[in-house]
């Protein structure tokens, strides 16, 4: 009778675009789904209905998910659409007018519901296999960790506020428990996402609440150490240099959280800010990097950055370029400005032409190419923790301390027993090489501890497709 009632399961199918909060939601709703009985397949033509979550963030990502949903249904036919898109369901309609439902970003129920309907569950208690982290789109050993929805900034290029709305944080506890269940599951590196993390639990008057007995309080830091304590490799991503991020900088050098802060700065000169209505006081930060590295010398910072946004000068960029040689920001992406549908920068006059546009991201990417090439040049010879995040027939690929998965270099790892790691595995390496992106090394000792195998759910993950544009705060 089980072996009847799962291959009856309803099959579910999910393409999931945009940044890693938008992953994060994809996750949620499959975790959901999954309890529920259904099966997630990666196959359009064996699903019985397809999930696209859409990004809406520019221009060009709208266009790449009415492209998804377009893919969908022509290759499956029964397609639901969510994310933050799908605020602007006339859009979605006018392209693909048969799509069964569009709902907007993290409208979880709505989703569950409309899969509910174009196939109803065949909920099995006895298969019901979900871990109790719930499932995840990314490898075994990582994982992204949302602490808050929305944002209480008003970017004049972004229009994230009005498609999620204002901060909303998880209480600590919360965060906490589901950090617990990934760390017990497997997962030795969490990556820390929201859309302003360092504003966390502003919201919520920085209330505490009880971890295993304890009160923690909804605040940055707070949460920052007690996630440093769960024994996993703590990665944060999307912090503003407001003053009370100093206070993790000595948890970083510590060892109790990485010493890496990806920062989204965007510009550096103060009317470009200005013009961009960024959160924090920008005009101190050379300083205030300065006093990070006194603290903690091996602070890498990732960071963002717009060219050409309206008005910007020649004048504007180059001191953008002289700002990230003086900061040394060690790896960085830039976008080239483009309008948003809703954006307040649409307004503004003195639109760079396409062509300087495309000249300054050149000038800028080459600039931080230098600067990334030299400090890593720099890191020759040392011995560094590295986690492995594949292994080939050549060696392992994994990634040191001050790299996140996805968008900064990877350290390709050589030597002795270098073929029998496993990804996960966390190991000693000594840094032979160095390019402007990527290091080369060589295994010198093993950790002790490695991942267990968990269930065969991850497996499929990896034929799900999704889309790691992440970089837009
Ligand atoms: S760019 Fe980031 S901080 Fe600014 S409004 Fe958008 S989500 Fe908020």
């Amino acid at each position: 009778m089980r072996n009847a009632a799962a291959r009856s399961a309803p099959k579910v199918g999910i393409v999931s675009l945009g940044c890693a909060k938008a992953l994060v939601d994809s996750e949620r709703i499959l975790t959901r789904l999954s309890a529920e009985g259904y099966e997630i397949t990666g196959s359009f033509e064996g699903a019985d209905v397809v999930i696209v979550n859409t990004c809406g963030f520019l221009d060009s990502a709208r266009a790449e998910s009415l492209e998804a949903i377009g893919e969908a249904m022509a290759r499956n036919g029964r397609v639901v659409v969510t994310g933050c898109m799908g605020i602007d369901e006339s859009s979605i309609r006018d392209a693909h007018p048969n799509v069964l439902a569009v709902t907007g970003p993290h409208q979880y129920e709505a989703v569950v519901n409309a899969v509910h309907e174009a196939v109803p569950p065949a909920h099995d208690p006895f298969l019901d296999l979900v871990p109790p982290e719930g499932l995840h789109l990314t490898p075994r050993h990582y994982a992204f960790l949302k602490i808050s929805e929305g944002c209480n900034n008003k970017c004049s290029f972004c229009i994230i506020p009005a498609l999620r709305g204002k901060l909303n944080s998880r209480p600590a506890a919360d965060v906490l428990g589901e950090a617990e269940r990934l760390v017990a599951a497997g997962v030795k590196e969490l990556l820390v996402i929201s859309q302003d993390t360092s504003a966390y639990g502003l919201d919520l008057k920085y209330a505490t609440s009880d971890w295993h007995g304890r009160p923690v309080a909804a605040r940055f830091l707070d949460l920052a150490a007690a996630l440093g304590e769960l024994g996993a490799w703590v990665r944060l991503h999307y912090v503003y240099p407001y003053p009370h991020v100093d206070a993790v900088i000595p948890l970083m050098e510590e060892g109790k959280i990485l010493p890496y802060l990806d920062i989204p700065f965007q510009h550096a000169h103060p009317d470009v800010l200005r013009a961009m209505r960024r959160p924090a006081d920008q005009e101190k930060v050379l300083e205030r990097i300065e006093g990070w590295r006194k603290v903690c010398p091996d602070l890498a910072i990732r960071s963002t950055f717009i060219v050409g946004f309206p008005g910007e000068t020649e004048e504007q960029f180059e001191y953008l370029l002289d700002w990230v040689e003086e900061a040394q920001i060690d790896r960085a992406g830039a976008f080239k400005y483009e309008d948003v549908a809703g954006a307040a920068s649409n307004a503004l006059p003195d639109q760079v032409d396409a062509d300087e546009k495309q000249d300054r991201w050149e000038r800028l990417m080459e600039a931080q190419m230098e600067i990334s090439r030299r400090r890593l040049a720099a890191k020759i010879g040392r011995i560094v923790e590295v986690i492995v995040d594949e292994v080939d027939d050549e060696g392992a690929v994994g990634r040191t301390k001050w790299d996140a998965p996805e968008v900064d270099g990877c350290i390709f790892v050589g030597g002795d027993g270098a073929t029998d790691l496993q990804p996960g595995d966390i190991v000693r390496a000594r840094i032979d090489e160095a390019d402007e992106t990527d290091l080369w090394g060589t295994l010198v000792a093993k950790c002790a501890w490695r991942h267990s195998v968990k269930d065969s759910i991850w497996s499929m993950t990896s034929a799900i497709r999704h889309n790691m544009g992440r970089n837009h705060n």
